[in-house]
């Protein structure tokens, strides 16, 4: 078949879907506001269930979009989508105009910025990290302390920038759960004398073998789940980094002192999908993502004709749905320019 397509967006959702519309014959032309492709997953180590090396997943993406008919574009942001007698122009904040037949956005999430929680210490207190900064510790195998030590007794804090009214976001980013339990047994994998501790409001594993993985954690590594809501965070004259915890389960108070900090930090909106929001009359659901035409039977159709989305860019998903939602937005891509619909 023929036709142009603009996939915006060069992570999972994107790469796996520009390689699919290539291989129908569509001309596609991939942009990435950043200047390497791959998305959040390329900063990944290990990823779950199974904790395989990411590169794995990156390198069956990079083959994917090998593929003539796919212009792609890096370190370029677009600025707006227009609908103009049928088609779409596409302009990016370098002043290129492309047009194309057909659009899927494909813009992912950002990580919520911890900063924002101030009582965590986050930019505050030294050895109080985020999930992405840990994992980017365990690629380049330098897991420590600013003091080089090594931690003998980690923190997670679950829930940051998720399910927080006081940040707006009332939903749950679904995969700092299992983030968690993953990358607790990966520290009990690195320091076996390590004591671990999960600070959680509910654990949510609502993914395959995510139970299996929780259930591992405990019996096999001993990570301690703490049921209740961190309110505060400091230092000790020693520089001990405490926190204050209310155990809901036990029903008393706590203060422990740890080494190392973790912060969950969930899912939001990405800057660059609220740009294109906000300037293409795009629109957006109660938790700033994208809004689908159909939560059920359009998840991939946008409000304009035209105009389709895969990805975390609709709501927090992981790897194996983030590919699926790519894949079905092809064949609506497909249906729309064969039939119209
Ligand atoms: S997945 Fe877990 S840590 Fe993440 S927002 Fe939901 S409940 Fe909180």
């Amino acid at each position: 078949m023929t036709g142009n397509v603009v996939v915006i967006g060069g992570g999972t959702a994107g790469m796996e879907a520009a390689g699919l519309l290539a291989k129908e014959g569509l001309k596609v032309t991939l942009i990435e506001k950043e200047n390497e492709i791959g998305g959040h997953i390329k900063d990944w180590y290990h990823i779950f269930p199974d904790r395989r090396n990411s590169m794995e997943v990156i390198e069956y993406l990079r083959n994917k979009i090998n593929h003539d008919n796919i212009t792609l574009i890096t370190g370029n942001t677009i600025n707006g989508v227009e609908k103009k007698s049928g088609s779409f122009h596409i302009s990016t904040v370098t002043g290129k105009e492309i047009r194309a037949d057909a659009v899927l956005i494909a813009t992912g999430f950002d990580l919520f910025k911890s900063e924002r929680k101030e009582e965590y210490g986050y930019g505050i207190y030294d050895n109080v990290i985020t999930s992405a900064d840990l994992e980017s510790m365990f690629r380049k195998g330098e897991v420590k302390l600013t003091d080089g030590e090594k931690p003998g007794r980690i923190g997670f804090i679950h829930c940051v920038g998720s399910r927080d009214e006081k940040v707006g976001n009332v939903y749950c980013s679904k995969l700092c759960c299992v983030t968690a339990v993953k990358q607790a047994m990966e520290i009990k994998e690195q320091f076996d004398e390590a004591k671990v501790f999960c600070f959680y409001l509910d654990m949510r594993m609502g993914g395959a073998l995510y139970e299996e993985l929780y259930r591992e954690s405990q019996e096999k590594y001993g990570i301690n789940y703490i049921r209740g809501k961190v309110s505060e965070v400091g230092v000790t004259i020693s520089n001990k980094l405490v926190v204050k915890i209310e155990d809901t389960l036990a029903g008393r108070p706590l203060r422990m002192e740890l080494d190392m900090l973790v912060l969950m930090a969930g899912m939001e909106m990405s800057d660059s999908g609220k740009l294109i929001s906000e300037t293409s009359n795009l629109k957006t659901g109660e938790n700033r993502f994208f809004a689908p035409a159909d939560h059920h039977i359009g998840s991939n159709k946008g409000n304009v004709k035209g105009i389709f989305y895969a990805g975390a860019c609709t709501a927090p998903m992981n790897i194996t749905e983030t590919i699926s939602h790519a894949r079905s937005a092809v064949i609506d891509i497909v249906d729309y320019l064969r039939n119209g619909q």
